[in-house]
């Protein structure tokens, strides 16, 4: 007992004491004595990570253009390799994940390649999407000949947090021929029910898709057993890959075979890719969908990022974790900030990786969070967004930081900061 409070400091030592994970953080560097509570938005630099880029720079070093074949791992099948690797986070076979591109070019190659109006004109998306990936729709939308605001179909939320599956459903229809989602809400956090989505969208005849940023390398998925068609993701979130780090992507094997819409010889078979023809020969998997040549600098931190994971257990073991800490989370924010409220549901199954504290105030909390070097995000209009990743954040670290949010509230410290301006993140 603490005062008037249930949870102690030495509550979260002793969850940190017996946490099997914890050492795993040695293995980060931390800004110091910051609690970065921000691995959602860019996780965190690992010695791991260092040294496979320290590794590609020194063979690029030893090697020039040798390093394409000679290069251990070489480089020419380093993103096929990678995609073996990451199979498993995503429940996939190795030739269904390759990485390639940035998330949002992603977007374009899979939505462009497998949306087709003739199997319906209407793609499902819902209200509260990262920007990025109604633009790329619509783009691509627009390149099909199609009127973006005709054929976007757009789930609304009825509480600005959050999506019930029910009105997912209620929008699939005949007309519609994809689907495409968010696994998690990058506000609320909300994690959707895949499983049922894709059923849904299946028995309309339509392809469902998923923006798995905020949840690959935190929550195990199960790609090809559910069936999903396709999907894309970030490593520089959960993953650890470093700023702008290549991005990943699954095609369902069953559309192995499709003209990519971004064909480029990256993509071609690689038995074929240096005879040089010139009529494409796509690879005869997830392959097929990369476009020019693989940014080595940008994939190696991801190979050594994925010994973390594989340390861990496997990103099963992260995801208990991560559930025990937004639980502590939660239970503390409930406690102790009354005037705050969650915005992120509270059922494990509708849970991502972060949390949503909100607050009229959210963005002078978060800029006197950030003064006392709590680093956490603001998103609009009242989201302070706190993501404890597991690979790096122990149960003192989350005691700690609703500590300092108490502190600011009592203090009305965050008055000291300008209010915010359009423009401003
Ligand atoms: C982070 C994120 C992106 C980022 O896309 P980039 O192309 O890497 O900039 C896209 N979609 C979602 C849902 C994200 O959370």
């Amino acid at each position: 007992m603490d005062g008037d409070h249930d949870i102690s400091l030495s509550d979260a030592r002793e969850r940190d004491a017996s946490d099997p994970l914890s050492d795993l953080r040695d293995r980060f560097s931390i800004p110091d004595g910051e609690l970065y509570m921000d691995g959602n938005s860019l996780g965190l630099l690992s010695e791991d990570a260092e040294a496979a880029l320290d590794r590609a720079v020194e063979q690029w070093r030893e090697l020039g253009i040798r390093g394409w074949t000679d290069a251990d791992p070489d480089w020419f099948t380093y993103g096929e390799r990678l995609g073996e690797r990451l199979a498993p986070l995503v429940g996939a076979t190795a030739e269904e994940v390759v990485v390639a591109n940035s998330t949002t070019v992603n977007i374009h190659a899979l939505v462009g390649t497998f949306y087709d109006p003739d199997r319906g004109e209407k793609i499902v998306v819902d209200s509260l999407d990262f920007p990025t990936d109604h633009y790329a729709i619509r783009a691509q939308l627009r390149s099909h000949g199609m009127d973006p605001d005709e054929a976007l179909r757009v789930v609304e939320s009825r509480d600005g947090r959050t999506i019930e599956t029910e009105d997912v459903l209620d929008a699939i229809d005949e007309n519609v021929g994809m689907v495409f989602l968010p696994s998690v809400l990058y506000r609320s956090g909300q994690l959707f029910d895949i499983e049922t989505i894709t059923d849904a969208a299946h028995d309309a005849g339509a392809l469902a898709g998923f923006d798995l940023a905020h949840s690959v390398g935190v929550i195990p998925h199960s790609l090809s057993a559910v069936g999903v068609d396709f999907a894309v993701w970030c490593h520089y979130k959960y993953l650890n890959a470093g700023p702008g780090a290549i991005a990943g992507l699954y095609v369902n094997e069953r559309h192995f075979g499709t003209t990519p819409a971004l064909a480029g010889w990256w993509g071609n078979d690689k038995a074929t890719q240096f005879d040089m023809e010139l009529t494409y020969d796509p690879a005869h998997s997830a392959g097929a969908f990369q476009v020019g040549t693989i940014p080595i600098l940008s994939a190696a931190p991801l190979d050594g990022a994925l010994d973390i994971v594989e340390d861990a257990g496997g990103v099963g073991a992260l995801r208990e974790k991560s559930l025990e800490l937004t639980d502590f989370l939660i239970e503390l924010v409930d406690e102790r900030l009354p005037e705050c409220e969650v915005g992120t549901p509270r059922d494990h199954d509708a849970r991502g990786g972060h949390v949503a504290v909100e607050h009229d105030e959210a963005y002078r909390i978060s800029l006197a969070l950030k003064e006392r070097g709590v680093i956490v995000d603001y998103r609009v209009p009242n989201v302070v967004r706190i993501a404890p990743s597991p690979a790096y954040i122990g149960f003192e670290d989350v005691y700690r930081t609703v500590e300092h949010l108490r502190e600011i509230l009592d203090g009305s410290e965050y008055e000291e900061f300008e209010r915010r301006s359009a423009g401003v993140t």
